[in-house]
């Protein structure tokens, strides 16, 4: 098959040509996240997220939420964050905006508690902050139920202002209000000192020096090779293999068995930076499923280095998924001409306590009785089986994948 350092080249493959925005308002019908972030900075403070119009919208609060409805906690707006920040727990090294240490402590989603009959969640968030008073509800993890930001001082919106100065910054009390989740006399800042995602302490984060995010180039782990890794390769270079359309179960070789959704097979190339998606024909799938290739990048950046996936796109309850199906680059490590049981087991590690959202892990069975079963009863076409010895062959018809309707 084609040469590895065809592969290493493609490091830089999602660079080029990005539609920016949100062309089908896919992300504006979604439920509006948050996050929360622990930040040991040269004052250790929570970071207060809201998604709004694309982007979080931000409050640093020293203290941090609180439970008792009668603490007012302040919070001070800042800079709007981008989104692919969300996900990012580890350590900014110091003399970087945001330097020191940051922990991933609550995220979920949110909803606006006073949204008008007919209102958008979006319109009615920023009507409120515009107002100077949000109510709104904590769909998290670790925080549930109403609170509110009210702003004591300075301007609405003002994301440019020529004034510029963080003393001009508007101030927030963060408030809990009276509901069953309302606990007087708690502190749940202290009760909860780890990670939502990793489960690890500031000080562990701290320690772990893999995680290190660079704020101009990504979180990438240095490349030994990134000097010499080449012009950039356009993405169509390695559509997914070719399923072989089959009747009968194979009766050599040991197989794998996974569902075949009926849905489009795609190649995703992911960076922390942005990640592409392209079909078997080489199309490009990438702007009708801008939020699939967002979480992909926010996983290459979360993982600290890019890769290379084949996956399956389907749709489950309206909402358009991502079902990985194979590994054929991790970082420096080139897979594809490794057997697929190897393959499987890299795509493993790499998604293992990983959070997914729109991303499903493998669903491998190890009987076709099962497999063909369970598509059966979920309604989908078929199967497909992946022969474990076989290297991967981009846009090929191998044999080693077959593709087997009930
Ligand atoms: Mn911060």
């Amino acid at each position: 098959m084609g040469g590895l350092s065809e592969y290493r080249r493609m490091r830089d493959f999602s660079r080029t040509g990005e539609p920016a925005g949100d062309p089908d308002g896919k992300a504006r019908r979604r439920s509006l996240r948050f996050v929360i972030q622990k930040h040991a900075a040269s004052h250790l403070h929570f970071d207060l997220r809201l998604e709004l119009d694309g982007v979080m919208k931000s409050w640093a609060v020293p203290k941090g939420p609180s439970l008792d409805p009668a603490i007012k906690r302040l919070a001070m707006q800042v800079e709007d964050h981008p989104v692919e920040y969300n996900a990012f727990e580890g350590t900014i090294p110091k003399g970087q905006y945001g330097g020191g240490t940051v922990m991933l402590w609550d995220r979920g989603t949110y909803t606006p508690d006073e949204a008008r009959s007919g209102e958008p969640p979006d319109a009615a968030v920023r009507r409120g902050l515009k107002a100077g008073k949000l109510s709104f509800t904590f769909h998290g993890e670790r925080l549930h139920g109403s609170f509110a930001l009210v702003r004591t001082s300075g301007r609405s919106g003002g994301r440019s202002g020529s004034r510029g100065g963080r003393s001009d910054k508007p101030q927030w009390l963060l408030i809990k209000h009276r509901d069953d989740t309302a606990r007087p006399g708690s502190d749940v800042t202290e009760e909860i000192a780890t990670s939502v995602e990793s489960g690890r302490t500031m000080d562990e984060i701290a320690d772990d020096a893999d995680r290190v995010w660079q704020s101009n180039r990504g979180n990438t782990k240095p490349a030994p090779d990134r000097q010499t890794a080449g012009p950039t390769v356009v993405a169509d270079a390695m559509p997914p293999m070719k399923p072989t359309p089959a009747r009968t179960l194979p009766d050599d070789g040991e197989w794998t068995w996974e569902p075949w959704r009926g849905g489009t097979r795609v190649m995703a190339f992911a960076t922390p930076d942005a990640a592409r998606l392209l079909d078997e024909r080489g199309r490009d799938a990438t702007h009708r499923n801008r939020p699939i290739a967002e979480e992909l990048a926010s996983l290459a950046g979360r993982l600290g280095t890019p890769f290379v996936a084949e996956g399956e796109l389907f749709e489950e309850d309206g909402e358009a998924m991502l079902a990985l199906s194979d590994l054929l680059l991790h970082g420096d490590s080139v897979l594809a001409a490794e057997p697929w049981r190897v393959r499987r087991e890299a795509l493993r590690a790499m998604l293992q306590r990983r959070r997914l959202d729109r991303l499903q892990r493998p669903d491998v069975a190890d009987s076709p009785e099962a497999a063909l079963r369970s598509a059966a009863a979920r309604g989908w076409p078929g199967v497909l089986a992946r022969r474990e010895d076989a290297p991967y062959t981009p846009g090929e018809k191998s044999g080693a994948l077959l593709r087997i309707t009930r």
